[in-house]
């Protein structure tokens, strides 16, 4: 009897998938290689909370490297590492692999801007005797979350003297921070019986920004002019020179671990910073690849990928002809022959709000990088659909390299649904898979993401940069 239920187990055991936590599956050692990963990762989401400042905080990591500005003039040879940056918003990264540039390239492309608020071209006036900033959110937010947390502004103005600014304010210790206003309980009834998507609209997204006057007896608008004086005493801006800025107004606190061990970490921006980071340090330590490996951190993913510092621009297709050219090859036989990981996160399951997921296509906390065929939305509409046989590619290398991955979908199906880059890089005629992380709270100003998942997406895009 016993020996039956034994080789019964094992038939299981050989015919079931069967995921696990992945601390479970892994030394003792490796999940201190995991969590020690994430102390720089912090920093990095410190250091990069917009798009600029991640391209800034890339270019720096990549210097110190030895990678070097890329001239499209200069034929490059293997072990050569590069990197573009398009217009400070996104950045392009590249070691020359050893076989001939025909062969392809492997690319993992991740977005380095998050939802936020920003600041609109007219955006300070004063009402009753404060001084705010009207804003207007970008990205897909619950613009409830977004009221009564400390707020950073960051973003660069060019004034009328076409002189650049660099603004931050809110991270220092010393600095002071904003804030969205909600309103008290005690008055809320009406506000209370709001939906939950009009709890706070679009236009009370307004950020609190001073309330002193200008001492004057004669004019209006005191606390504005107050306010205007003092920017106009740090920076030399006048309120025109907001017309030509992209400030943006981000969460002002810091990424910390949570949990009592210390098992995860919150921070802003993880979406898709963490894919961004990972695939950063990834490149950084690959040498001499077999496949030229090229990085691409791409902005506007959250508003559509469109813009010439998104993806549906053309900016990575003239990078790979750029590359491929003083070889004698045409971008498009490069890009025929390429492979790329659409490096985005994905929904983890939430226990508080399980109705949403499908237990069985979700991805955990914990249970690896996420690898997610297809994306969309209500029948696959808007997906790329990676093929069984790329599917099967990058399932093999990770099994193979010891990755611990497991798959997910975006909730349920016609729950709702969402996209990534990997549509526009496959119509560029390249296999795509999506792979990346799994976060808690997505697109909230403080989301939550595993530091063994954080590790395992770092390990994936190195084994696909060199195998
Ligand atoms: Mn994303
Ligand atoms: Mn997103």
């Amino acid at each position: 009897m016993s020996e039956t239920k034994s080789a019964a187990k094992e038939l299981k055991e050989k015919l079931f998938l069967d995921p696990k936590h992945a601390a479970l599956r892994m030394e003792e050692k490796d999940v201190k290689e995991a969590f020690s990963f994430c102390d720089p990762y912090k920093e990095f989401l410190d250091a990069a909370k917009t798009e600029r400042e991640a391209v800034k905080t890339g270019v720096k990591l990549l210097e110190e490297k030895g990678f070097r500005p890329f001239d499209p003039a200069r034929k490059y040879l293997p072990g050569d590492k590069v990197y573009a940056v398009n217009r400070g918003k996104s950045l392009i990264a590249a070691v020359v692999g050893n076989e001939p540039i025909e062969n392809g390239v492997r690319i993992a492309a991740a977005h380095i801007d998050s939802p936020r608020l920003d600041l609109k071209p007219r955006p300070v006036y004063e009402d009753a005797e404060l001084a705010l900033f009207k804003t207007h959110y970008y990205g897909g937010i619950k613009k409830y979350q977004w009221t009564a947390i400390p707020l950073a502004l960051h973003g660069v103005i060019i004034d009328r003297n076409d002189r650049t600014i660099e603004v931050s304010v809110g991270e220092a210790e010393e600095d002071p921070v904003f804030c969205v206003t909600d309103l008290l309980p005690h008055l809320a009834a009406a506000q209370m019986k709001r939906t939950l998507a009009e709890g706070i609209k679009g236009e009370e997204l307004n950020v609190l920004i001073g309330s002193l006057p200008f001492k004057d007896d004669e004019i209006s608008d005191k606390v504005k002019l107050n306010l205007l004086n003092l920017l106009f005493e740090k920076y030399g801006i006048t309120e025109s020179d907001f017309l030509s800025a992209e400030l943006e107004i981000v969460p002002a606190f810091k990424a910390k671990d949570i949990g009592i061990d210390r098992s995860m970490v919150g921070a802003y921006g993880h979406d898709d910073r963490v894919c961004a980071y990972t695939a950063l340090q990834a490149i950084l330590k690959t040498e001499r690849p077999a496949k030229t490996s090229v990085l691409v951190l791409a902005d506007k993913e959250e508003i559509g990928s469109d813009g010439n510092t998104g993806l549906k621009s053309a900016f990575l297709r003239y990078f790979i002809a750029d590359l491929a050219k003083p070889h004698g090859i045409e971008g498009r036989t490069v890009l025929s022959h390429s492979e790329c990981l659409s490096a985005d996160v994905n929904a983890a399951f939430d226990p508080t709000f399980p109705d949403v997921a499908e237990r069985k296509n979700t991805a955990y906390l914990n249970y690896g990088v996420v690898i997610t065929k297809y994306t969309g939305a209500r029948g696959k509409s808007g997906t790329s659909d990676a093929s069984a046989e790329f599917a099967g590619k990058v399932r093999n290398l990770l099994d193979r390299t010891g990755v611990i991955w497991q798959t997910g979908e975006l909730g349920k199906v016609d729950q709702g649904g969402g996209g990534t880059v990997a549509a526009y890089i496959a119509n560029l005629n390249v296999d795509v898979i999506d792979l990346g992380v799994p976060v808690l709270s997505m697109h909230a100003p403080f989301e939550v993401v595993s530091k063994i998942d954080v590790y395992m997406a770092y390990r994936a895009f190195y084994e696909f940069f060199v195998y």
